[in-house]
């Protein structure tokens, strides 16, 4: 039709297609992965990625190739397909088998009517081949120097096998057989680059928002995260009636530290304290968020906790950073820290009022004396 209406190339327009192809899932799993977070579904984005990623090609396999089954040119859509293919064995991270592969190949043969054929046989074994060597090249090599070389030798070793099976079959002529291979390896060289323009965007964006959320000096996340979890974590806890806890620690004479030793000790001081802090987190749990709330002032939220069940990770954290001692030059340097404790309660309107709570605490712990817990 574009041929005649447009004046344009078949080929041309199957780039075009083969981009709004990928430019659809894109956009498609961006909305997704967002409403997951929205709808609070524990998914990750790898995860999603390959399962949405392998419905959404075999959605697409299936529905282009129901215009042209049982007609004299079913073949003209494979190497949509074979992209199709490629996306899911070498961009994907999914970890199926592939003799898992065997039961699609199969369904798609009773679906395109070529069960009976032997020429089918021998493409649907080559098919399977081709999606077992991609995962292979993917897990060795798709960090590799040559990554790009190898990926395009196996997929066009196995692009001219696959359309010789159609040859076999369809009597295609050698002029088609030829033109349909270099087509796609075009196609092939156009998915990857595709893709790394797009993991290019991905990896950038993913380094805007940590910036955004973290803390530089302490890597720990940073006061505008706080607010956003507590707010949400506070709505959830409200809503659903479930536990929340909240620990706020602050380093005791820390004005001293810097008095006494320089502003550049009292920063490897806290980078020291927020390390020692995470190690504790990811041998317990890395669902308890941590944060920078203020210069030397860190805050911790425990989501479904109840006081009594946070109880053993508060201490394992005061006993750490209390036995700590940081080097700077010749000197050691002793940390100790103070601690407040809260269980949100009904009397908590807003998620300030939990805080000024947990704050109260906190300064309990200092007006007593410091280097001591104080639960609220
Ligand atoms: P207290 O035991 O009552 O908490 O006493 P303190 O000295 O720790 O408390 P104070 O609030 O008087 O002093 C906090 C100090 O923390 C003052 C400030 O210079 C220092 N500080 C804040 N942010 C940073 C930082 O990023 N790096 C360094 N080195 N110091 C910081
Ligand atoms: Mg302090
Ligand atoms: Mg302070």
């Amino acid at each position: 039709m574009t041929w005649s209406t447009w004046q344009v190339p078949p080929f041309i327009t199957s780039v075009f297609f083969i981009l709004g192809v990928f430019a659809l899932y894109t956009v498609t799993f961006n909305w997704l992965s967002s409403g997951m977070k929205v709808w609070n579904v524990n998914v990750s984005d790898d995860t999603l990625n390959a399962w949405y990623g392998v419905i959404y090609m075999l959605i697409f396999v299936f529905s282009i190739q129901t215009a042209v089954i049982d007609t004299r040119l079913s073949w003209e859509f494979m190497n949509f397909q074979l992209i199709a293919v490629t996306f899911c064995a070498y961009f994907l991270n999914i970890h199926i088998p592939y003799y898992s592969f065997f039961p699609i190949v199969l369904v798609y043969m009773l679906f395109n009517h070529s069960i009976g054929y032997w020429q089918s046989w021998g493409h649907a074994m080559t098919l399977m081949v081709f999606f077992w060597v991609l995962n292979i090249v993917r897990v060795r090599y798709r960090e590799h120097h040559f990554a790009f070389l190898i990926y395009m030798l196996v997929d066009t070793l196995f692009g001219g096998i696959l359309w010789f099976w159609m040859v076999l079959k369809f009597n295609i002529s050698l002029t088609t057989f030829v033109q349909e291979w270099i087509y796609l390896i075009i196609f092939e060289i156009l998915l990857y680059i595709y893709i790394a323009m797009l993991s290019q965007d991905t990896a950038v964006k993913l380094r805007l928002k940590n910036r955004a959320t973290h803390d530089t000096l302490t890597n720990t996340e940073n006061f505008s995260a706080y607010t956003e979890n507590m707010d949400d974590l506070f709505e959830k806890s409200q809503k659903e009636r479930l536990p929340l806890t909240m620990m706020m620690f602050d380093i005791d004479h820390f004005k001293n530290v810097n008095d006494t030793y320089g502003h550049l000790a009292g920063d490897r001081v806290l980078r020291h304290v927020s390390m020692v802090v995470q190690t504790v987190l990811a041998e317990n749990d890395v669902n308890i968020g941590f944060y920078r709330t203020g210069g030397e002032e860190f805050n911790l939220i425990f989501p479904s906790y109840e006081l009594a069940d946070s109880k053993v990770v508060i201490e394992q954290i005061f006993n750490a950073i209390n036995h700590i001692e940081v080097h700077s030059d010749a000197d050691l340097i002793d940390i100790t820290i103070s601690i407040g404790v809260c269980e949100l309660t009904s009397d908590d309107k807003s998620p300030i009022d939990f805080y000024n709570r947990v704050d109260k605490s906190l300064y309990h712990s200092k007006q007593n004396g410091r280097m001591q817990i104080t639960v609220g």
